[in-house]
């Protein structure tokens, strides 16, 4: 099994070295681990929740002797990158070069909104805030599934991480189904992140009500902790495995220096 979402200590949101980091992945079982942590911003957006530019070199080497220190697990190169329309030339040419296994989009904000920080949760919980937001949210997620550069869909369904549930419309069920297609045109992988398990939501991202769709429009899928800790890594992956069968998944998608492969569960 393969853990394709963790982060490290230098996004000043996560703890434990890499050392634990890979002592709780062979704890696990697991074969591989990806390093996904979030990507620098060299303007400085959002800096409190990422590395600075100048510590992507330390980020590298940090993976890079993760990856020297044992032979009984891959460790794959990546970043978690937020798609924030307009900025993202600067970060493109911050990375660019560099060996990635892999890369990982997200949204955390929607424009100014930082809609998954619980200090700005009650902001936008009334149901017309609510609708605003999940509808801005998806939007987001279509311009980088339509847009090409990263391999996997961060965390699909994130707003509804405090039980903000997206409203029962024909325009999310457009929008969910655009983005799932323009996905599986573009060889885009969604991944399977069970720190919603740990959130007042209490449920894998995505629903299984996602997870069916993107399985019947031909999205494949890996598998991401979100670890912010090494207790947490690999986390609660049985409970989504059993999802990704329930929803008629057979197997998961792998990733070295960019190229895929299929493995079966
Ligand atoms: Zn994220
Ligand atoms: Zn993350």
């Amino acid at each position: 099994m393969i853990d394709y979402h963790t982060h490290t200590p230098l996004c000043k949101h996560a703890e434990g070295t890499p050392e634990e980091f890979i002592a709780a992945a062979l704890a696990a079982g697991l074969n591989e681990i990806g390093v996904s942590d979030h990507a620098p911003w060299p303007s400085g957006y959002d800096s409190a929740f990422r590395m600075t530019a100048e510590e992507f070199r330390e980020y590298h080497g940090i993976v890079a002797s993760m990856a020297k220190s044992t032979s009984d697990l891959k460790v794959r190169y990546s970043l978690e990158i937020d798609w924030v329309p307009r900025e993202m030339d600067e970060v493109w040419a911050s990375v660019a070069d560099e060996p990635f296994d892999y890369l990982i989009g997200s949204v955390h904000y929607t424009d100014d909104l930082p809609f998954d920080n619980p200090d700005h949760q009650t902001v936008w919980m009334t149901a017309e805030r609510s609708s605003e937001v999940w509808i801005r949210y998806y939007e987001l997620l279509l311009g980088f599934t339509g847009g090409g550069g990263f391999e996997i869909i961060a965390h699909f369904d994130l707003p509804k991480k405090f039980g903000n549930r997206p409203p029962e419309t024909d325009e999310i069920d457009r929008l969910t189904t655009e983005i799932l297609t323009a996905a599986a045109d573009n060889h885009i992988v969604m991944e399977l992140n069970t720190a919603g398990l740990r959130k007042p939501v209490a449920e894998i991202y995505p629903s299984p009500d996602i997870l069916r769709k993107a399985k019947k429009i031909g999205v494949p899928i890996t598998f991401g902790s979100d670890a912010h800790s090494p207790v947490e890594v690999a986390a609660n992956f049985a409970e989504a495995v059993a999802l990704a069968k329930e929803c008629g998944y057979d197997s998961y998608t792998t990733f070295e220096t960019r190229v895929r492969k299929t493995e079966r569960f």
